[in-house]
């Protein structure tokens, strides 16, 4: 169990199914995830598959969850969700990334992928985190513009494996009291955020 005001060290942008090749969600993947985590000394992960990759990808994610805490429970932390795309409002053809995902505490959370890629402008909407540092992608990343941009829209600073293999887990995390996440999570009764319709709580 997790103590008041202790840190996590938290991969919050992992691809753990297409790292098991896009196979049904098994034990097998999720010990796998689990001992990737134990090695590299992390405490847990978000599970961001992309969701163009399948239409009922927050189900899949779901599973995973469960089997995580039906099979192995209290060993990692997991929360459940997606890497979805989306427009901008100015530009519709402009597109960024955001990793959403659920909170233990039912809320969703909202982290902006790798800033920069793939529009070079970059939009805040409903945004609780940025990445300022991205395994795979950190030459798209301008820092500085990055960290203005979290001062301005008080945004928590990320630090993400991307990870499509699951050696790649926890290659990159933050430290941070779980409760951090948990206050600034986003309601997901109060704002109409599609997809999650059926996944109000964990
Ligand atoms: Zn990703």
């Amino acid at each position: 169990m997790v103590n008041k005001g202790e840190k996590l060290k938290l991969d919050l942008h992992t691809h753990i199914w297409e790292a098991s090749s896009f196979e049904k969600p098994s034990i097998d993947t999720a010990y796998k995830v689990i001992n990737q985590c134990k090695k590299i000394g992390i405490d847990g992960i978000a599970i961001t598959d992309h969701d163009h990759a399948h239409p009922e990808l927050l189900k899949i994610s779901f599973e995973y969850y469960k089997i995580f805490t039906k099979h192995f429970p209290n060993e990692i932390v997991v929360f459940p969700g997606r890497e979805i795309e989306l427009h901008m409002k100015h530009d519709y053809f402009q597109t960024y990334e955001v990793g959403e995902f659920m909170l233990p505490n039912g809320k969703l959370f909202r982290n902006y992928c790798h800033p920069g890629h793939p529009s070079q402008q970059i939009e805040i909407n409903h945004i609780q985190s940025i990445e300022v540092n991205n395994s795979i992608h950190n030459w798209h990343i301008n820092k500085n513009q990055v960290y203005e941009l979290a001062d301005k829209h008080n945004l928590i600073l990320t630090e993400v494996s991307d990870a499509h293999e699951i050696n790649d887990i926890g290659k990159n995390y933050i430290e941070i009291p779980l409760e951090d996440l948990l206050s600034s999570g986003i309601d997901l009764n109060k704002l109409q955020i599609q997809g999650w319709e059926n996944h109000r709580s964990i």
